[in-house]
């Protein structure tokens, strides 16, 4: 009990001392409309820098939370919409492979798929209304949204409104855990939008946010398998990279320079510098003559093109 009480109030001075901390990116909101794109960026950015709280008991000690990393962003322009995380290991045959994993920044994807609408501040308008209420302002958010959809007749269009958390999704490679209530308003749909900004799972939610929304992006965005085929691409000079099978990635141009001495003469067979190739087992064949990840140098876990100084860039 005792103990409890000392967590709570170490929790509580943790939060105010690091709610001290500026923001460095903070956007100018007078210099920005309040309806589209734009407004959009600030408000995201005000959501992703939102104190959500800390917790002596949580995992952000050593790093901080999501909320106080995001402080320390001063461009948020210069993040790219994935991050590439790929170590180089060789197998027992001698044979080098990636470990790839693939990070959807949170930032560039959310400006991507939300737009702000007239209709969008009508309802941000009721809304805030409704929920510091007399009967609405002791309630939790999920309650207060649910009697506020409910109310006002607000439905989920094909399907029935419901809460989705990023946290539960097969696939989810975003950068930090969304909820979000969607609804159709005038044809068009809406979500209520919740990011977590760090501390424990079921806690450390931004307050929910009302935008218009690509629906079908948003779901889609959120839950990525990567697939079969993919390359990388040097955004500073343009050198690229195919993936033929996976953790296997070639030099594009070696890769063309191989396909471009295939000669093929029937349907289902070429020959390859003199031998007789499947038309199947092309890619099996080129990468016995190909070297992994040529030009490719990782450092802290990001594929670099060898002498260029921005990390690859994946490429569809
Ligand atoms: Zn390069």
């Amino acid at each position: 009990m005792l103990g409890t009480l000392l967590v709570a109030m170490s929790d509580n001075l943790e939060t105010i001392r690091a709610n001290g901390q500026p923001i460095l990116g903070k956007c100018d909101k007078k210099e920005v409309p309040l309806i589209g794109r734009e407004r959009v960026k600030c408000d995201i950015i005000d959501m992703l820098t939102e104190n959500t709280g800390v917790s002596m008991l949580d995992s952000g000690g050593a790093y901080g939370r999501a909320w106080q990393r995001n402080r320390e962003i001063e461009n948020w322009n210069n993040i790219p919409m994935e991050t590439i995380r790929a170590d180089k290991y060789t197998d027992c045959n001698e044979n080098t492979h990636f470990d790839i994993d693939i990070t959807y920044n949170i930032y560039p994807f959310l400006v991507s798929v939300l737009n702000i609408d007239k209709d969008t501040l009508k309802l941000r308008e009721q809304f805030k209304e409704f929920a510091f209420s007399e009967d609405e302002k002791d309630n939790y958010w999920s309650k207060t949204i649910d009697n506020f959809l409910k109310e006002n007749n607000l439905k989920g269009g094909y399907e029935p409104s419901f809460t989705h958390n990023t946290y539960g999704d097969e696939y989810n490679c975003l950068s930090q855990i969304l909820q979000f209530t969607h609804f159709m308003y005038e044809d068009e749909f809406y979500v209520f939008l919740q990011i977590h900004g760090g501390c424990d799972i079921r806690g450390g939610y931004t307050d929910p946010v009302i935008f218009q929304v690509h629906y079908e992006d948003l779901i889609c965005g959120c839950d990525v398998e990567r697939g079969y085929s993919f390359g990388w691409e040097c955004p500073e000079c343009g050198e690229r990279w195919v993936e033929l099978d996976y953790g296997e990635v070639y030099l594009e141009k070696k890769y063309d320079q191989l396909e471009n001495k295939l000669k093929s003469f029937s349907e289902e067979q070429r020959t390859l510098e003199g031998n007789k190739v499947i038309k199947q087992d092309v890619d099996k064949e080129a990468r016995k003559k190909l070297e992994c990840g040529e030009d490719i140098e990782i450092i802290n876990s990001q594929p670099y093109h060898k002498g260029c100084k921005t990390p690859l860039i994946w490429d569809y």
